[in-house]
């Protein structure tokens, strides 16, 4: 290759005006796209690619999608329309048939064509009187002298107001002219042998340039591993720095504990929370803060294993190099603090269900529990902060609100996180006091898919707690028609009639006067309507706290039959003899919501009932036909993503997921668990990523990630 006419010596920070075709005016123009260096023209990769390479047949053509014809020119008229438009038709034998292509108001395109010319056509194909034709088409000469001017496939780039393609496409082409034999090679040479990857710069040149389709998803390859591996790297990084930064409480789990605490509980705790506890107890055990995230489908029973957890923490005596200062040499020694213990629910209403479970688990334990939530006196407030201050709260349950904001603990060991999709890296809650660290466990009930965990909540240890409770049936789930609403009302009233508890949930957007208004009526409607028989309680978001408690406690108790709700049901509440769910409206619900609102009648060991009313009969609803069609959490996660698409990813744009250029978390999650895996091995043999071989990535991966994690003190 030549190597272009600069005044400067060739380098990835040269600005584009300096090079060769580009100039003033459109440099400007590809500021717009935030477009200034070399750098950012071989960083600013197509979106997509048009296919020149002429490889379609006559028989794989249909209409409207983009197809790339070639063949010989048989015929070339230009004429004028009754209209006085200028018209060009160009004939052309392909592969298979012929086709037309036509231009208007374009005549200087006649003198392009001539019989016998081999051409490529590409763009959108119609079917025309005579066969095909394309109006407009792009073409690309296959004649000796024009050949090498149009490659087979051809970028699109992003583009902004006022950018064209031609302006990337020219100032792209003579980056990769200008920087060719100096893009530095981040990836270490046996990576890129091992895994079979394009070198930088050949990468370079066939993400822009394309030679063949193969090329491109090469070049793809690697920048997605690329992107990926660095991800990993940055959150291994910034995992490292979090162990070395921080002491937490060592907290020893013995099998005698361990029997103390698993007697409390009125069940046989099951495989797999004997097994996720395990894991839980192992990183107690160190004195560095756990981060681990535990994962489990609705009614898989979280919360025992929550409650495990913080029974060992409260269990467990403060050791003294953990006091601070040490106490006063010449007083006797007081009987040992022992460790205190957080859980944060989402919901008011959540909280208190936890915390009523406690008092009955813990009953004549000496544990005790208080709650702190909205509603409470100011003086009851203080007096419960008091007692957590003192140290004599052992296990504090509360929303996050109020436990983050007012509380300050005596010895905190361990916190827990209940039904939180928010947590990504780059947005810890967690309660630091002093110098030590609590445990954290996260809990959600939100499956996110694997692949998207391990992006996310790249920094968390994962734990899984698949399967249910024994005894646990999928729920029965139906759509339910407006022509078949009455016979399932019918229905409905024979489960109640039989001794059932039922929900009805209906769709309340953001609770507000609107929405009350058609609760309300909605609660009317059924109140006098098909569920007339019954005694009905209605709960929603505007309710107050302690009037909502004691419509909970009236249908947990069995004075109510059914419980009219909106979705502040949707997570945690826990009602096993409630069995029975019709879902208004359930279209309007996403898929994740649907499943965590169905959720509440798998509890017991009688088969949970569900119908899912829509408004129309027989159209598709991909979401409650989904719904309908599969029970499992992680299933229906995933096939949330695939309905609702890459842009919308649950797991990312939600929970502060790190942005991503190129790689897409749920198309990539192969490559993600090879990165993933990759970084481990990575930081195992290498931990400081001190080999020169590194240099390079560990500089990119901390101008990339190091501010937004913190990296600053690495490297
Ligand atoms: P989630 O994981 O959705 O938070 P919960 O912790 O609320 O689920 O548990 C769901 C139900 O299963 C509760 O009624 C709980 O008492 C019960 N449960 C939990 N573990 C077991 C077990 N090992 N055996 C029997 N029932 C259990
Ligand atoms: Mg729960």
């Amino acid at each position: 290759m030549e190597v272009p006419l600069t005044t400067a010596e060739p380098s990835l920070a040269t600005r584009l005006e300096r090079l060769p075709g580009v100039g003033t005016a459109r440099a400007e123009r590809l500021a717009r796209l935030g477009l200034m260096t070399v750098r950012d023209a071989l960083m600013h990769f197509p979106r997509d690619y048009k296919d020149f390479s002429g490889a379609h047949r006559i028989a794989d053509l249909a209409e409207t999608e983009h197809a790339s014809i070639a063949g010989t020119v048989t015929d070339v008229a230009a004429r004028t329309t009754v209209h006085g438009r200028a018209m060009l038709t160009v004939t052309l034998d392909a592969a298979g048939g012929r086709l037309k292509a036509v231009w208007f108001n374009m005549p200087f395109m006649a003198r392009r064509f001539e019989r016998g010319m081999r051409v490529v056509l590409a763009g959108q194909p119609r079917p025309g009187r005579q066969g095909w034709e394309f109006a407009h088409p792009e073409v690309r000469w296959l004649t000796a002298d024009e050949q090498a001017h149009t490659p087979e496939w051809l970028a699109v780039y992003p583009l902004a107001e006022g950018v064209q393609q031609s302006h990337v496409r020219l100032a792209v082409q003579a980056a990769l002219d200008h920087s060719a034999g100096i893009c530095p090679e981040a990836l270490p040479p046996e990576t890129l042998a091992e895994k079979g990857l394009l070198p930088i710069e050949q990468a370079l040149r066939e993400i822009h340039c394309p030679s063949t389709a193969e090329m491109i998803v090469a070049a793809h390859r690697r920048f997605v591993y690329q992107e990926l591996l660095m991800l990993q790297l940055a959150l291994r990084m910034h995992r490292g720095q979090q162990k070395r930064a921080h002491a937490a409480p060592a907290i020893a789990v013995d099998a005698r504990l361990d029997a103390r605490i698993r007697a409390r509980f009125p069940f046989e705790f099951t495989p797999a929370q004997r097994k996720v506890c395990g894991e839980i107890a192992a990183d107690l055990a160190r004195p560095e803060p756990m981060n681990r995230l535990l994962q489990g489908d609705v009614g898989s029973g979280k919360t025992a294993v929550a409650i495990y957890s913080m029974l060992a923490a409260v269990a467990t005596p403060v050791m003294p190099s953990a006091l601070a200062g040490g106490g006063p040499g010449d007083t006797p020694a007081p009987p040992p603090d022992r460790y205190q213990a957080a859980i944060m629910a989402p919901t008011e209403l959540l909280a208190r269900q936890h915390f009523t479970g406690l008092e009955r688990l813990l009953a004549g334990s000496g544990v005790e529990v208080q709650l702190l939530v909205g509603g409470q006196t100011a003086k009851q407030r203080e007096k419960i902060l008091t007692r957590i201050a003192s140290g004599e709260t052992d296990i504090v349950v509360g929303t996050q609100a109020l436990v983050c904001g007012g509380a300050r603990f005596h010895h905190l060991g361990l916190v827990v996180i209940d039904e939180q999709h928010r947590f990504g890296v780059l947005q810890r809650a967690v309660l630091q006091q002093g110098e030590a660290e609590p445990h954290t466990l996260v809990m959600t009930a939100t499956p996110i898919p694997r692949t998207i965990a391990h992006a996310v909540y790249g920094d968390l240890d994962i734990s899984v707690l698949d399967g249910q409770p024994p005894g646990r049936q999928p729920v029965a789930t139906y759509r339910v028609t407006p022509a078949e609403l009455d016979r399932w009302w019918e229905f409905f009233r024979g489960k109640l009639a039989a001794g059932r508890r039922g929900y009805v949930v209906v769709p309340a957007v953001e609770e507000s006067k609107r929405d009350l208004a058609s609760i309300s009526s909605a609660f009317e409607e059924l109140a006098n309507g098909p569920l007339e028989a019954f005694r009905l309680g209605l709960v929603h978001g505007r309710l107050k706290p302690a009037a909502k408690a004691g419509i909970m406690e009236d249908f947990r108790g069995g004075r109510l039959d059914v419980l009219v709700a909106t979705s502040v049901i949707e997570v945690g509440i826990d009602v096993p003899e409630a069995t029975i769910m019709t879902i208004l409206d359930a279209e309007s619900f996403g898929l994740a919501q649907l499943h965590q609102l169905r959720g509440r009648v798998a509890r017991g060991a009688t088969r949970g009932i569900c119908g899912a009313v829509t408004p129309s009969g027989d159209e598709p609803h991909p979401r409650v036909d989904a719904f309908v069609a599969s029970c499992d959490g992680f299933e229906l996660a995933e096939q949330d993503l695939r309905l609702r698409g890459p842009g919308d990813l649950v797991g990312t744009r939600q929970s502060g997921a790190p942005p991503l250029y190129l790689a897409d978390l749920l198309r990539d999650g192969a490559v993600v668990a090879e990165a993933r895996r990759d970084a481990l091995a990575t930081f195992e043999a290498d931990p400081e990523l001190a080999d020169s071989k590194y240099d390079r990535l560990r500089k990119l991966v901390i101008d990339r990630w190091g501010e937004m994690l913190g990296l600053g003190q690495v490297g």
